[in-house]
């Protein structure tokens, strides 16, 4: 079970900064031991203490399934409860009924709330990232694991390094949501059975199962007669729980400006069909960015694009019906590249998913809000 946001706060000792890990100097490590090697450091000591430590990244090493997730994600709420709030929706997924038992059933629906506990944050800029309405599409459940921890980890109001500070102020400046895993039933189902699985784990009877998350938004919805269909609507608007968990996240929190629905593969950053001619200033300069971001990162150069997904997707429901900045990032090349391949997406995606805060975090700045 993930901690939920109404159980009483686990009783570690209260802080609000991270306290590094000290850093081991690399050339420490990378000499060769002898009797007479002595290091210029002792190994457990770095040149300025915790204050000068620098930027952490490289926490995700690998494919992560749902239930590793939920560890890590309830292990960070313990050690950084002035930080990270796990919310419960309230809503149940269908279940798990894969060959894997230990893990069967429903699961919570759940979103995290990154950031200090500000009297003020419901004012802030919002921003909500998530992963994996799609199951097979797993690179993006690490990414956002990894910019999870990125972003508790490297906050330290006290920091004197410049990536600390920026990263700090993100927290600071904006209200940031992500959800590692909105489909949990399909992402096991995705890691223990088939694992090209694409749906929920929705019943549909005659043997046929699951429907397409990224077709069951209210808007443009469509009704569809094939439930083998790897693109399935379902039976209505918004049918489905993991649909309406994050349909629930925006509308409880009216300050999301910004919805990243991270999905594979393609190298694409989509915006939606129909944006108005400012708008479609401000997504040349917001995919510019993110283009820019992630091209640094490994030399690969996304394309960026107008959704061609025309009814009941995410892209269009948000901007069309809640008037947010929503994009659709297509990552990589593959569904499931082999691990070293992932890793490389993964920091893509991290750096990407960072642009974008920082595009919000701008955004904040110019119309006045904080
Ligand atoms: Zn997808």
């Amino acid at each position: 079970m993930f901690i939920r946001q109404d159980s009483p706060q686990p009783q570690a000792p209260v802080r609000v900064a991270p306290q590094p890990q000290p850093k081991v100097e690399t050339e420490a490590k990378l000499a060769p031991v002898s009797d007479q090697y002595e290091p210029s450091l002792p190994m457990n000591e770095s040149v300025s203490g915790p204050m000068g430590a620098s930027f952490q990244e490289g926490f995700v090493e690998g494919y992560l399934t749902p239930s590793e997730i939920e560890v890590r994600v309830n292990s960070l709420a313990e050690e950084f409860p002035n930080l990270l709030e796990v919310i419960d929706t309230g809503i149940d997924s269908h279940g798990y009924d894969g060959k894997n038992p230990d893990i069967q059933g429903p699961e919570d629906l759940v979103y995290l709330r990154l950031g200090p506990k500000d009297s003020d944050r419901d004012s802030k800029v919002g921003i909500f990232q998530y992963a994996a309405p799609h199951a097979r599409e797993r690179v993006n459940p690490m990414t956002m694991m990894e910019l999870t921890e990125q972003l508790l980890r490297n906050y330290d109001p006290e920091s004197t390094d410049p990536a600390i500070q920026a990263n700090t102020e993100l927290l600071d400046d904006l209200d940031v949501f992500v959800a590692i895993n909105t489909n949990p039933d399909g992402h096991n189902f995705s890691a223990f059975d088939e694992p090209m699985w694409r749906k929920n784990r929705k019943p549909l009877g005659n043997g046929e199962y699951g429907v397409d998350i990224n077709r069951n938004y209210p808007y443009q919805w469509e009704v569809s007669d094939k439930p083998a269909s790897q693109t399935f609507s379902g039976a209505g608007p918004a049918s489905e729980p993991e649909t309406q968990a994050l349909l629930h996240v925006v509308d409880k929190h009216p300050n999301i400006k910004f919805v990243v629905d991270w999905h594979s593969y393609g190298e694409e950053i989509r915006r939606p069909m129909g944006t108005s001619a400012e708008d479609n200033q401000f997504y040349d300069k917001m995919h510019g960015r993110v283009d820019s971001a992630i091209k640094a990162v490994a030399g690969n150069d996304y394309e960026t694009v107008v959704s061609q997904v025309t009814k009941g997707s995410s892209d269009d429901h948000f901007y069309h019906v809640d008037n947010i900045f929503s994009t659709v990032m297509e990552t990589g090349e593959e569904f499931i590249p082999p691990e070293n391949e992932a890793l490389v997406v993964m920091q893509e995606s991290v750096a990407g998913a960072r642009e974008f805060l920082e595009v919000a975090q701008d955004y904040a700045e110019d119309t006045g809000r904080a």
